[in-house]
């Protein structure tokens, strides 16, 4: 193999220990950081990512909840809990697990989370603060994603980057944040015509699509720094990525795994997200 492993797993175990001075700082003051989960439905995934994310909160020092409802819940009942959590001072950051039921409005249910408590960075007001280069919540995965290319050291300024999914919690905030850091930045997605042409322009390239190994060798620059969002759940129950991660670690400069990339990245910038919160609550 000739890439090297961007390994997020360290990375986000080291920011979660970061945040044992703010912990204490603001324990000294009576407050310990919650995180209230709202879980619709019976997804497996959407079950395993919450309990991933108690964990590292468990782990980290703060306190978690999840408030669980049916998969037919009506949009007035989920709405009141988030109207509860809002009002909840031990609560400092909400996240509502998504995808939510179908009959719900996504829309709706993630408008009604107070921006000061959006620790996932889903409200149109952190989203738009985020377009405008203002302070305000950013969604973990693309925050998650930043601090790993930073920490590899992977230049930005001046170089073409590539993102393979334009969705509005990966694809498209992770392009604002590459735009101020001075790259010069695609955005691909399911209507893109010959996508390989596209990424191997990439000195950055970043697959969130959600297709398992559509990333193949040929479709990477020599060097290029790859980062591999995709979850895909794979016939035999395996995990694997949206690159074809064997074939491309010869071609790639560097190159995250799936698991243990971006991944744990996303419940660590979460964690950062929380503590922050709880920090301006006190404000
Ligand atoms: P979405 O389904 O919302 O978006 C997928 C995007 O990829 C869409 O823009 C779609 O295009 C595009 N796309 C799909 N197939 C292709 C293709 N063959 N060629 C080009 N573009 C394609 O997914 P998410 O953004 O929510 O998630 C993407 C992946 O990342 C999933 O595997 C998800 O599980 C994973 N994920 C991982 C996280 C982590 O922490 N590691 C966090 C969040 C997501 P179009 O818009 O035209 O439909």
């Amino acid at each position: 193999m000739r890439a090297k492993i961007i390994d997020g797993k360290s990375l986000a175990a080291a920011l979660r220990a970061a945040q044992k001075n703010a912990l204490e700082s603001l324990a000294a003051r009576g407050l310990r950081p919650g995180l209230a989960a709202v879980l619709a439905g019976d997804d497996p995934a959407s079950r395993v990512y919450l309990r991933n994310k108690a964990r590292a909160c468990e782990e980290t020092g703060l306190r978690s909840e999840v408030h669980e409802f049916p998969e037919q819940v009506s949009e007035s009942a989920l709405l009141a809990c988030i109207a509860r959590l809002n009002a909840d001072r031990a609560v400092h950051g909400i996240l509502v697990q998504l995808p939510l039921p179908r009959q719900l409005d996504a829309g709706r249910i993630l408008a009604a989370v107070s921006p000061a408590k959006d620790v996932d960075g889903f409200h149109a007001v952190n989203l738009g603060a985020l377009l405008q280069g203002r302070p305000g919540f950013v969604p973990g995965t693309p925050a998650g994603i930043m601090r790993l290319l930073e920490h590899a050291g992977v230049a930005l300024a001046g170089k073409q980057a590539v993102i393979v999914g334009r969705s509005t919690i990966v694809g498209k905030p992770l392009a604002l944040l590459l735009l101020q850091k001075d790259a010069t930045v695609t955005i691909c997605h399911s209507r893109t015509a010959n996508l390989a042409a596209v990424t191997r322009q990439a000195d950055v390239l970043v697959a969130a699509a959600g297709s398992a190994k559509l990333i193949t060798a040929d479709m990477v620059k020599r060097g290029a720094c790859v980062i591999d969002v995709g979850i895909n759940r794979m016939a035999d129950g395996k995990l694997a990525g949206d690159v074809d991660f064997d074939a491309v670690a010869e071609v790639a400069g560097s190159i995250t795994p799936v698991p243990g990339g971006v991944g744990p990245m996303t419940i660590a910038m979460l964690i950062v997200n929380t503590v922050r919160a709880a920090e301006l609550s006190l404000e």
